[in-house]
């Protein structure tokens, strides 16, 4: 009997299962690719981010955030995000 595609397939499992637990322990919580499961308020008035929000320009669409009405932009983490 063969062992080799035995010891392959575990080797692969193994290998797999690895990775996923590091990429979720290091996915990063800041950043561009982060994830905020956390609800986030505009830091200046303290209005709650919509929970769907529309996004305002191209870098709302692609990393998320919002234009609070009262002005202030922010990203998704509840960070102001000075005017251009
Ligand atoms: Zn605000």
């Amino acid at each position: 009997m063969r062992l080799e595609p035995i010891i392959g397939i575990l080797f692969a499992a193994v290998t797999g299962w690895a990775a996923a637990r590091l990429v979720r322990r290091f996915w990063p919580k800041s950043g561009k690719w982060g994830i905020n499961p956390q609800p986030v308020a505009c830091p200046t008035c303290g209005t709650p981010a919509p929970r769907f929000r529309k996004p305002a320009n191209r870098r709302q669409m692609l990393w998320g955030g919002w234009s609070c009405p009262c002005g202030t932009e922010c990203d998704k983490y509840g960070h102001p995000i000075p005017p251009p």
